[in-house]
């Protein structure tokens, strides 16, 4: 039985029903504005606002990250000398604990200097960092005391806890409750819910590192992980390996993506990166649930991160800040030319490849095109050549920069996202919300949230975009020049196009209520 801590009254007009609030607790690697290098920042930073805002007690646990560029963003949070021993990896690790109070929410960093180095949040120049299963198991336990142990506001949060799992990284959470607390009698009717954004990602090693993850030898079984035969390296290779993420899918009461039709792809051999069987036996508690954005920081009509401010009402703001745009890159400022733009990790799941093998052909045509990323270095390279190769029409911006990917989204006319796989995906959500049109692949939450235009339906048709089929250079040069030639001659069209998009609702409330429902429902069964 889940005690509630406290209950609100909610007036739904006459009716007053309670409603019952939950103290939860999210795990994550990233939150911004503190930490982010994706869509799991953005998420880890706007829903645990928005879940406060609905009545809950809401804790967020990440890293403290130093780094040099990020050490400011920890000006505000307070040392809460608390220090804790964890058990792991072959000793007592001491970590300590900081805290802002912000936006109704407990932002809680952990802090060791295993957090403390150059570079961003998960490797520098040279690679991944070697020690990253290290720092994120040190997370997980971390994360496990911090309710028991962190006064927060005066009082601590308590057993009986919602905790939020946010891909592999924390994903040591569901696992520790079950081998390390529970038996001890500790957490008896706390809950996990795992929320996979990326199924890429898993947090492999070999088996030999389980013995430092400070869980019971028993409990092997729930993370090991064999490799196919085929993926072995020697003849003396087992295969066996932990898998972090396996530790939360099988130990989680429930089990959440950021799309319906991610939780669908991932339980197939296509799309379930090795998981696939796995997460099918798990299905009875999988859901997907579409994530929302921060629609205070992305909205057009106040961000100070773009020069001209619009709205669906007065879209002039909007040519103001591609004229702008196209200022600042040094290209033609020619309101008729479309401006095409990508943003993202520069990574093969975002199909980059596919944009640079069909760039020559694309800019044969009248049309301009900017590009923001940073990751895979071919393609950072790729970029500084095609800048100087195609002066007239392309730029490249190699780097991580916030700013600039709001005046990218405000001032192109075209958004493209070729993503070989996309969990949810937020650049095509934030592109609507400022008019600008989205080209996708019909792929996760891509094909969720784009609704593929349809010309002859009402007077200035319908649908929010294009999504095409299948990820080929082909079929995307054929949707993007479908999008220009409808920006180019059907004016009405297009500006329905765009406004429509801007009218759609991405905030978080709808999908907040859904989170609501699906805690609710892991309280239902004992874990
Ligand atoms: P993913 O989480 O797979 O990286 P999403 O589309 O869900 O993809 O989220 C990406 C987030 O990261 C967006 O907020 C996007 O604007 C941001 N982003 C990605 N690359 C950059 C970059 N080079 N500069 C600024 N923001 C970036």
């Amino acid at each position: 039985s889940f005690t509630k801590e406290e209950a609100v009254e909610v007036d739904e007009g006459e009716q007053t029903r309670i409603k019952v609030t939950y103290n939860i607790v999210f795990i994550t690697a990233e939150a911004a504005p503190y930490s982010k290098t994706g869509g799991l920042g953005d998420v880890c930073g706007s829903l645990p606002i928005a879940l406060a805002g609905r009545g809950h007690r809401v804790m967020v646990l990440s890293p403290r990250y130093l780094n040099g560029t990020l050490n400011s963003h920890y000006a505000s949070a307070k040392d809460l000398e608390k220090h804790i021993n964890v058990s792991c990896f072959g000793g007592d690790q001491e970590v300590a604990f900081f805290h802002e109070y912000r936006a109704g929410v407990d932002w809680v960093f952990v802090d060791h200097p295993c957090y403390h180095r150059p570079g961003s949040l998960y490797g520098d120049e040279h690679g991944t960092f070697g020690d990253n299963q290290f720092r994120f198991a040190l997370l997980c336990h971390a994360a496990c005391e911090a309710p028991l142990v962190l006064p927060l506001g005066g009082y601590t949060y308590g057993e009986n806890c919602l905790f939020l799992v946010n891909d592999w990284h924390a994903s040591l959470v569901p696992v520790l409750l079950g081998a390390k607390y529970r038996p001890h009698g500790v957490y008896k009717d706390a809950r996990s819910i795992l929320i996979i954004h990326n199924l890429a990602h898993q947090g492999v090693e070999p088996a030999i590192t389980y013995e430092n993850l400070g869980l019971p030898a028993q409990w092997y079984g729930a993370l090991e992980w064999i490799f196919p035969t085929w993926a072995r390296k020697h003849a003396l290779d087992t295969g066996a390996t932990v898998n972090i993420l396996k530790g939360a899918i099988v130990t989680a009461d429930r089990i959440l993506t950021v799309s319906q039709g991610y939780a669908w792809e991932i339980t197939t051999a296509e799309g379930g990166q090795g998981l696939d069987e796995l997460l099918s036996s798990r299905e009875s508690v999988l859901n997907g649930i579409t994530n929302g954005i921060d629609v205070d920081i992305w909205n057009p009509a106040i961000d100070k991160h773009i020069p001209f401010n619009y709205s669906v009402d007065d879209l002039s703001g909007k040519n103001l800040c591609k004229a702008a745009l196209q200022k600042a890159l040094g290209l033609a400022v020619r309101p008729d030319c479309p401006l095409i733009g990508f943003i993202g990790r520069l990574d093969y799941q975002k199909g980059t490849d596919v944009i640079l093998s069909t760039m020559p052909e694309l800019l044969q045509d009248d049309v301009q095109f900017i590009m923001l990323g940073s990751g895979d270095p071919d393609t950072e390279q790729w970029m500084r050549w095609a800048e100087s190769s195609y002066k007239e029409k392309f730029r490249g911006w190699v780097g991580f920069n916030e700013p600039f990917s709001h005046h990218i989204t405000a001032g192109c006319d075209i958004l493209l996202m070729p993503s070989r796989f996309e969990p949810c995906g937020l650049n095509q959500l934030y592109a609507m919300r400022y008019g600008s049109v989205p080209v996708v692949h019909c792929t996760g939450g891509l094909r969720d949230t784009v609704e593929i235009f349809d010309p002859f339906a009402d007077e200035d048709g319908r649908g929010t975009g294009w999504a095409f089929s299948p990820l080929s250079g082909e079929s995307m040069l054929a949707a993007l020049r479908t999008a220009i030639k409808t920006y180019r001659e059907h004016k009405s069209s297009w500006e329905g196009l765009m406004k429509r998009g801007m009218l759609k609702d991405f905030s978080w409330d709808s999908a907040a209520a859904k989170y609501e429902l699906i805690m609710e429902w892991a309280l239902m069964d004992p874990p």
